[in-house]
């Protein structure tokens, strides 16, 4: 639920241009942790659990800690993948994939949920991979789980992770940890939605963190309007460009949805 109404408008000139393009208009929106968090889904920073609390989430997320200890780490992002579980849509995701009946829409997340797709949108491109897309750490093959997470309010400190059907090798969560470059498959994908596009969408994430601040700046460099919905807009203070809705992703994306469709 939001927590508060949006009462933001798009500039007048914008929404006549968007809703004038023959067609389904291009619809592109980068989206971040704020995008979630509506729906219970602690930021990474805020992933801190009793079990947890003696780490840093940071030393969970790196190649080091997996070769150290897999069974921690797989223990950790079994937690993680059961709290997602446990969470449901907000009003942004359904307002996001309620758009796709006039429009087409890509949307970028830096997310590892998979909310978007449970909303019902359905190009969604993962740029730090996702909790549900495991695969080998020696082959890089696709993996699969044992089963079900444990239940989140019950984790295991340790859980070995299961073994890759090809090679026999660890199977690994399928997230971008630190120090590891993003996917080129989707960071080209990005790239490309964020300039063949009618207007960018930029929710829940400050997107001045290279490389995905690349994306905004590109998108303005092409002249294309960037709207960005963020409780306290950060990226319209090093943009004067950028229209900024202070408001939540799920109250700034609902109002998006009415005065687009
Ligand atoms: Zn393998």
């Amino acid at each position: 639920m939001p927590t508060d109404d949006c009462c933001c408008q798009l500039p007048t000139a914008l929404r006549e241009a968007l809703r004038s393009v023959p067609g389904r208009p291009q619809l592109t929106v980068l989206s971040g942790a704020g995008a979630s968090a509506e729906s219970g889904i602690a930021t990474f920073r805020d992933a801190q659990h009793a079990l947890w609390a003696d780490f840093d989430p940071a030393e969970l997320a790196t190649e080091q800690a997996w070769r150290r200890d897999p069974a921690r780490v797989w223990a950790w992002y079994e937690w993680r993948r059961r709290t997602v579980m446990d969470a449901s849509p907000n009003e942004g995701h359904l307002a996001l994939a309620a758009l796709e009946s006039r429009y087409d829409v890509t949307l970028i997340t830096q997310n590892v949920d998979d909310l978007h797709e449970r909303a019902g949108s359905s190009q969604v491109v993962h740029l730090h991979g996702s909790l549900f897309a495991p695969r080998c750490f020696a082959c890089a093959r696709p993996g699969t789980f044992h089963g079900l997470p444990p239940q989140a309010d019950s984790p295991q400190s340790r859980m070995n992770p299961p073994g890759c059907k090809h090679c026999g090798g660890k199977v690994r969560p399928g997230v971008v940890w630190f120090g590891e470059a993003l996917p080129q498959v989707a960071w080209k994908a990005a790239e490309a939605a964020t300039v063949n596009t009618s207007l960018l969408v930029v929710v829940g994430t400050s997107a001045i963190v290279q490389p995905a601040a690349r994306l905004p700046e590109r998108a303005l460099r092409a002249e294309v309007p960037v709207l960005e919905i963020n409780t306290t807009p950060v990226l319209a203070q090093h943009h004067s460009a950028v229209i900024a809705w202070p408001c939540t992703a799920a109250a700034g994306l609902g109002a998006l949805a009415s005065q687009l469709l």
